[in-house]
């Protein structure tokens, strides 16, 4: 008998049906013999749908009523999946995340949980109860108001609840399988993967991949909790998302970890992403400073700097230019601060491109094998897409792109690496939560 925590995302939980399958799925978990803890997310669109409403109430909704208001989204489901397990016959009791003790900082809208006592979940679950926990909510204790950990915040509201009770394993379910090689919406030819080392799978979200948020893979890596993603639509395995050098106490839960190391592929999987935008800074004196100087406003801004490139200057002028990616969403901000700022910085002018596409590849054997960026860049060229910008860590290579090249670069990068499955992936429903 183990202790399985849960977490089903909003496709999984749509409707009225979708509730029913997933509460079967949870009581065959219960009949099974082991303890369930449950971490739901809103039906379907209903966060996207609530925050349009308080969009159309008030133009800068404040903070603290937004979070009331999104987090009944997770109330109204956790509710409808107890009620569905009572009619099974099982025994169920659903907690918002206060009533399960999430505490957290008391950044509304992008909560961190500073502690979990999940008392009452212990209490239940010594009762025989299943237990059902609200997900994405949690609970300052200075304000005693109730927040929200981010969108997509379930998934790290089940891996801490994983955490904090010593959970066997976290299940994480959406409608795709696993994780796959690359999105299979952009590549179909994109292979399910049996296991991924956390380190790898921290790189893919952190680069595009939506299938895992990256919040939750950091605190599972954090606290050495074992995800395992699989789909609500299906009962084939998923994908282990493991601590590498746990590999062999996990043998015994899961026989599919035996022999996989011997063949490690160089590269994991690819990741596409067209949430970034580019700024560059034209015509900056090519002197010491000047560089801090720009990226301290940018700070400032708030904006998340990611990619960074400096061209070599032009003899005949002594400037140079700095390119650097953020998210699109901080890009007007950025903007506006650096303008203010343009002539005691003294560049000449600012570019603004919001039409680009970031693909990476990500693989813990890059370390120890050469000729990774050679095989990337080939693939491109081959291709006929060119390269604006490139970065690298230990077991990482970006590339920026023309977004509308993004989907066809992924796929011959795919293909390049020797990624591709013999059949298309299969999608569920299509949301990929
Ligand atoms: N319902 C929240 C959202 O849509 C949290 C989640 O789905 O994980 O972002
Ligand atoms: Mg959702």
């Amino acid at each position: 008998m183990a202790l399985i925590v849960q977490k089903y995302g909003g496709s999984s939980v749509a409707d009225a049906e979708s509730i029913k399958r997933v509460a079967k799925r949870i009581v065959d978990t219960r009949r099974a013999g082991h303890d369930v803890v449950v971490a739901v997310s809103a039906m379907g669109d209903t966060t996207d749908e609530l925050l349009d409403l308080a969009s159309q109430v008030a133009p800068i909704p404040a903070p603290r009523e937004l979070d009331m208001l999104v987090s009944s989204g997770e109330r109204i489901s956790m509710a409808l999946l107890a009620m569905s397990i009572h009619s099974m016959g099982f025994e169920a009791r659903s907690f918002t995340g206060s009533q399960a003790g999430m505490i957290t900082d008391a950044q509304h809208g992008s909560a961190r949980i500073v502690d979990v006592t999940p008392i009452r979940l212990r209490e239940a679950l010594d009762e025989g109860a299943i237990v059902i926990v609200a997900g994405f909510q949690g609970f300052n204790r200075d304000t005693r108001d109730i927040t929200t950990l981010g969108r997509g915040g379930s998934d790290t509201t089940a891996v801490a609840l994983a955490a904090a009770l010593e959970a066997d394993v976290c299940e994480i379910y959406s409608d795709v399988d696993g994780i796959y090689t690359a999105d299979p919406r952009v590549v179909p030819k994109a292979r399910k993967l049996d296991v991924i080392s956390s380190e790898e799978m921290l790189e893919l979200a952190a680069n595009g991949a939506k299938v895992l948020y990256i919040r939750a893979v950091e605190y599972a890596r954090r606290h050495g909790v074992l995800i395992h993603a699989r789909s609500t639509f299906s009962s084939s395995e998923g994908t282990l998302v493991i601590d590498e050098t746990r590999r062999g106490e996990l043998i015994d839960l899961f026989p599919q970890l035996q022999g996989e190391q011997m063949e490690e592929p160089v590269v994991a999987g690819v990741a596409t992403d067209l949430s970034q935008a580019k700024i560059t800074v034209l015509g900056v004196p090519d002197i010491p400073g000047k560089a801090a100087e720009i990226f301290k406003i940018v700070a400032k801004s708030g904006a998340n700097v990611d990619m960074i490139v400096q061209n070599i200057s032009a003899a005949t002028t002594g400037r140079t230019d700095i390119s650097f990616t953020l998210p699109k969403s901080e890009a007007s901000t950025a903007l506006r601060a650096l303008a203010v700022e343009q002539d005691v910085v003294g560049f000449a002018s600012l570019v603004h491109d919001d039409q680009i596409g970031k693909l990476s590849v990500v693989g813990a054997g890059m370390r120890t094998n050469s000729g990774v960026s050679a095989t990337l860049f080939d693939a491109l060229s081959v291709a006929g897409i060119n390269i604006e910008m490139i970065s690298t860590s230990e077991i990482r290579i970006s590339v920026v792109l023309r977004g509308d090249d993004l989907a066809e670069a992924a796929r011959a990068v795919h293909t390049a690496f020797g990624l591709d499955g013999e059949a298309d992936a299969t999608i569920y429903a299509g949301t990929g939560r």
